[in-house]
């Protein structure tokens, strides 16, 4: 199915096994699925990095473009003015795809912004980098592929907000989160070894893997959890908490690659640093769900859109999920 010229697309098939799933995935990573740039494994990128910021519809979860390429062109920011590296195969008239000429366009127009992480650069001047490489994968990215899953990945059209992932594609995707990460940046890494000089493609895989930002100010997760619902224990051990206080990723950051109130716990040093990149041990699953159902009840506007794409039993599954992903237990 050719299909960067489509305008809109329905899911196919709401059911389809892993299997299935399996295999269209495996075909989208291949040398078989045509691909001029990168922007297949950004935009697969994209989604699994959303995975936990959509919203739950009739149809599936939905993400807005606005997210999806804003992450993308944060991504890319860093892939291609930070680490230099070219995403396109050079076709006899350009070395460079259109979302690397916009963004290097920007980094140049103003000296600075060269040297600027992305998350640091003026809104405005942000929102207008961001809009232009929506725009551009709007038209190049988003019918391509969903051709190239046969149609059975995600419902978008082009004139609307956003696309919907289809419900068997998001339990997969969480399912398998690790794994298609780790495929699609070796099939990426390996596009990106044939346009690039030996020189520059040292520790590719190291720079894809940085290319999502961590933040590191989660200040505003402290004070929803500290002053407003009066949390003042160590999650883990249950001593009070002092003056440094820790905000800590329940399930890993390195799974999730996202920022959730529902995953956040506030812990005393000592707790976060020894529990470290490990899931808590099982019996505080139970723990986190009962305050989660408890921060659920609030009517504060940040505190719901953090939970607009979770449910009952979403850190049950990802428990298991990270732990086969090859994380390993904490017991205390
Ligand atoms: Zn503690």
């Amino acid at each position: 199915m050719a299909g960067w010229d489509l305008k809109y697309g329905p899911i196919k098939e709401f059911y389809i096994n892993d299997d299935r799933i399996w295999s269209l995935f495996n075909y989208v990573f291949s040398d078989s699925c045509r691909k001029r740039n990168t922007y297949k494994y950004g935009l697969i990128k994209s989604l699994l990095d959303s995975l936990f910021s959509g919203k739950k519809t009739g149809m599936g979860i939905f993400y807005t473009y606005e997210e999806l390429f804003a992450r993308f062109t944060e991504n890319y920011w860093n892939l291609v003015i930070k680490y230099d590296l070219r995403q396109m195969r050079p076709d006899g008239n350009s070395r460079l795809s259109k979302i690397e000429t916009i963004l290097k366009r920007a980094a140049t127009s103003n000296g600075i912004l060269s040297t600027l992480e992305f998350s640091a650069i003026d809104k405005i001047e942000r929102n207008k980098i961001v809009q232009l490489v929506t725009a551009d994968c709007k038209k190049y990215v988003v019918g391509a592929l969903y051709a190239d899953f046969d149609g059975y990945i995600y419902a978008f059209d082009l004139n609307a907000e956003g696309l919907t992932l289809s419900y068997c594609f998001y339990e997969f995707m969480l399912k398998y989160k690790a794994e298609l990460e780790r495929l699609n940046y070796y099939s990426w890494a390996k596009f990106l070894e044939k346009v690039n000089q030996d020189n520059l493609v040292v520790r590719v895989i190291e720079k894809l893997e940085l290319a999502t930002p961590r933040r590191s100010d989660l200040s505003v997760y402290r004070e929803i959890l500290r002053k407003e619902f009066e949390e003042n224990t160590c999650f883990y051990c249950g001593r009070k908490l002092k003056d440094n206080v820790h905000v800590d990723h329940f399930i890993p950051w390195s799974f999730v690659k996202d920022d959730k109130l529902w995953n956040f716990v506030l812990s005393c040093p000592t707790c976060n640093e020894r529990k470290n990149n490990r899931v808590p041990s099982k019996e505080y699953l139970l723990q986190i769900n009962n305050r989660n159902k408890i921060l659920q009840k609030s009517h504060d506007i940040v505190i719901l859109s953090d939970f607009e794409s979770y449910t009952d039993g979403l850190l049950d599954s990802m428990w298991e999920y990270a732990k086969r992903s090859g994380i390993k237990e904490f017991n205390w």
